[in-house]
């Protein structure tokens, strides 16, 4: 089955998440410490409804950038109005996936079979059953807008007007804290995605000047044992900072956050990895000297490269 059942449901702010057309356009140049990094987590092929870049372009530009482990994280939804929502079958996934794996390992890239799946605590016995049955290497939880969410563009400014900015920001960190209490997923995507979504009614200034907003969500992440991702496309949009930003992530680590992990979130092709470099530099400067990351099986801590080293042609060459 295809697109299921949207029938309009589907939200301008999921649209602009990445097809194709809304991408800027491809960055003219690799910068230098987008290369030779160890791991991008996160990454959307024409398995998901809002990508239409086939695996083996990912699979091609990551051993073009030495990078030798990436992560296919196309989108399970759970809401029948909802983009994703039986866009591709799991079966179909798992095969293109494993096929690619199998093919790019001769080349030295490790193709690791994940999802994103949209979190909401209505719909979570159902994300539940699902992850009772599939078996991923590597599960984001996700909270994305919802039909009913106050951030759908159609009610965006009514929910903001008389609205302090911790009422305004609540709905959407309570289910950012439901998706990592619930102990599904093994990272927790996009921390403060929320903040395009209110863009540019709130700006990631006035944002930036609260982070107190995004504490409780940060000591739920940490209490679950379930990894902070950082992830790049923010870098994409306005506001220009990871998802969450360089100041959180120092954050999470004075609280105590351990677990750690990157991804670019790529739509298109010449999102890859884009500006990755950044996101990596972020956690190297908290302190972090590991990411953790998911092999089916096996959970793994990747190495992080060292400050100067991110991206430089001396790593490559280690
Ligand atoms: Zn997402
Ligand atoms: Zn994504």
């Amino acid at each position: 089955m295809s697109r299921g059942g949207g029938g309009g449901g589907s939200s301008p702010n999921r649209a602009s998440t990445g097809p194709a057309a809304d991408q800027p356009p491809a960055p003219p140049a690799v910068e230098p410490r987008d290369l030779g990094l160890p791991l991008d987590a996160h990454l959307h092929t024409d398995q998901s409804p809002d990508s239409s870049v086939p695996i083996d372009v990912y699979a091609a530009l990551a051993v073009e950038r030495g990078i030798p482990e990436i992560a296919i994280t196309d989108h399970v939804d759970f809401d029948p109005r909802d983009p994703a929502f039986e866009y591709s079958r799991y079966d179909d996934r798992e095969r293109v996936v494993r096929g690619a794996a199998e093919r790019w390992a001769r080349e030295g890239v490790a193709i690791r079979f994940g999802a994103e799946l949209t979190y909401n605590q209505r719909w979570e016995a159902d994300v539940r059953d699902h992850l009772a049955r599939q078996r991923y290497d590597y599960v984001i939880g996700s909270v994305h807008d919802w039909p009913e969410s106050p951030y759908w563009p159609s009610r965006i400014r009514g929910w903001i007007e008389g609205r302090s900015l911790d009422e305004i920001v609540a709905p959407y960190y309570a289910q950012i804290i439901a998706a990592a209490r619930s102990g599904l997923f093994d990272t927790i995507g996009h921390l403060d995605v929320v903040k395009r979504y209110l863009h540019p009614h709130i700006t990631a200034a006035q944002l930036a000047e609260r982070p107190d907003l995004q504490e409780p969500a940060l000591v739920a992440i940490i209490e679950a044992g379930v990894a902070l991702e950082v992830n790049s496309s923010g870098l994409r949009y306005p506001g220009a900072e990871t998802y969450p930003s360089a100041t959180v992530v120092v954050r999470y680590r004075e609280l105590g956050g351990e677990r750690i992990v990157v991804g670019s979130d790529a739509h298109s092709r010449g999102s890859f990895a884009h500006r990755l470099g950044e996101s990596y530099r972020h956690l190297a400067t908290a302190g972090f000297e590991a990411l953790t990351f998911r092999r089916g099986d096996e959970r793994v801590r990747i190495e992080v490269p060292h400050g100067t080293r991110i991206g430089t042609v001396d790593h490559l060459r280690t």
